[in-house]
């Protein structure tokens, strides 16, 4: 019997506001609407979630422009967010956009992995969907990954598949992020992410077709290296047989599973139960995993692993 992997997560969104305006976005709000969850809230709301089986904290948030004066601020919260995650005995996994050094440095410090997208390296997006999107610049993204990897830190990426992009620029995306693992060696995982349509942004696309979405995981599962898991985002397939396409194609992975998909939130999850029994058809076996790989425990700082070591007890 496979194994196919999750985390159960609980996802905390500092601020949902944003400089960039990304055509396909249901996520963002426009700067000056204030702040989500900071400091104490924090705390109160990961608090109810002691005995719910949730050991991932992941932090997303809209981005500050790294020239704002806001910009400290904006970072100091997040920290805060993963330190008070932390505490608590929980493992934080950051996604918050392009980072400088000594920011990416800070906050690598108080999580256990982080991540960014790649979504594509293809320059036309520039003009299109990312025209008012200044940190979609896809070297300014390359150049990310290669500092997590300078840094150690264990990093998740992805594409994203169904805007527009061709076959050959699936292909070079895959390719510059295998590169960039073969010389670092840190990412752990790739999300091969369907652009599935929401109620939330400004322009609707048909959505990525699930024959080309099976296409990307086969090509992924081809280019990538075999260290690197594959992750498909269960709510986003849009059919039971779906799943069973994706992992015939190579995926292994179905990500962070918490309430909300704050990315897509117009996509529900299927319940843990309802996954089981799905999988179980196709000979799987839903197993839980930590939000960092078990290759990148000891990258990590000593009050880290002992985290890491108490949730392994638990499981
Ligand atoms: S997709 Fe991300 S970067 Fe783009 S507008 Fe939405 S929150 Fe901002």
């Amino acid at each position: 019997m496979g194994v196919v992997t999750y985390s159960p997560a609980f996802t905390i969104v500092p601020t949902y506001e944003c400089f960039n305006r990304c055509d396909y976005c249901n996520f963002r709000q426009n700067p000056g609407q204030g702040w989500n969850l900071a400091g104490e809230e924090v705390r109160k709301s990961l608090a109810l979630l002691h005995n719910q089986d949730v050991c991932e904290i992941l932090i997303l948030s809209g981005e500050v422009h790294p020239r704002s004066s806001d910009r400290p601020a904006w970072l100091t919260k997040i920290y805060q967010a993963c330190q008070v995650a932390l505490e608590m005995g929980f493992l934080p996994h950051t996604n918050v956009g392009p980072l400088s050094w000594a920011e990416m440095m800070a906050l690598g410090s108080v999580n256990v992995s982080m991540g960014l997208m790649v979504e594509q390296v293809t320059p036309r997006w520039r003009e299109t969907i990312h025209r008012y999107a200044p940190s979609k610049d896809p070297e300014l993204r390359l150049n990310q990954l290669r500092q997590a990897g300078v840094l150690r830190i264990p990093f998740t990426t992805g594409i994203l598949v169904g805007l527009g992009e061709s076959v050959g620029d699936r292909h070079t995306s895959l390719r510059e992020i295998a590169k960039i693992h073969r010389q670092y060696g840190h990412i752990q995982e790739v999300i091969i992410q369907p652009y599935q349509p929401g109620s939330g942004q400004v322009s609707s696309w048909a959505g990525c077709s699930m024959g080309e979405l099976v296409e990307t995981i086969a090509m992924a599962r081809s280019l990538l290296p075999m260290d690197i898991a594959i992750q498909v985002p269960p709510n986003l397939l849009m059919q039971p047989q779906d799943l069973k396409a994706a992992l015939r194609a190579g995926a292994r992975d179905l990500g962070g599973i918490g309430p909300v998909d704050e990315v897509n939130p117009d996509y529900g999850h299927m319940t843990l139960a309802q996954m089981a029994a799905q999988l179980s058809r196709e000979d799987f076996r839903l197993e839980k995993r930590l939000p960092v790989y078990p290759q990148y425990e000891d990258w990590l700082p000593i009050s880290m692993q002992r985290a890491i070591a108490q949730w392994k007890q638990r499981a």
